[in-house]
């Protein structure tokens, strides 16, 4: 599956402690993220991320493009609900394509992890729209 890692600054860590503890999973998937996010958690983990830009320099809308196009199966993206971002609009362009294309979407470590099991058990027909 083509799934993208997005995390706020304050999510970071977060992210990285899951993709951590879920590498054995997500190394059978190609994985995008946004720039920082990427870099952090392919330093921490060895993991193979096809980068784009930093989320605030477009990499979100990169991401958004992705999902209008089809080209991506699933997002998690740990988002920071306490902080105001500078690139709000691109977030919410890139939550709203999600809902459009129905995409499967985690927006915090809990709905993470259930999308991150439910890959580790195989259980990919729960990722399709039928
Ligand atoms: P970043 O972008 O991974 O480059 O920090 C994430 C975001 O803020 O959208």
């Amino acid at each position: 599956m083509r799934i993208a890692l997005i995390a706020h600054d304050k999510k970071k860590p977060e992210m990285i402690t899951l993709a951590t503890k879920y590498k054995h999973v997500l190394e059978k998937h190609t994985l995008y993220a946004t720039g920082t996010t990427g870099r952090l958690v392919a330093e921490a983990t060895g993991l193979k991320i096809n980068l784009k830009k930093s989320g605030p320099l477009g990499g979100d809308q990169e991401i958004g493009s992705m999902i209008a196009n089809d080209k991506l199966d699933f997002v998690i993206f740990l988002r920071d609900p306490l902080s105001s971002q500078p690139h709000e609009p691109d977030i919410n362009a890139l939550l709203r394509l999600c809902d459009v294309m129905e995409k499967p979407l985690a927006t915090n470590r809990a709905s993470a992890l259930i999308m991150l099991k439910a890959l580790e058990k195989d259980k990919l027909h729960l990722f399709k729209k039928d």
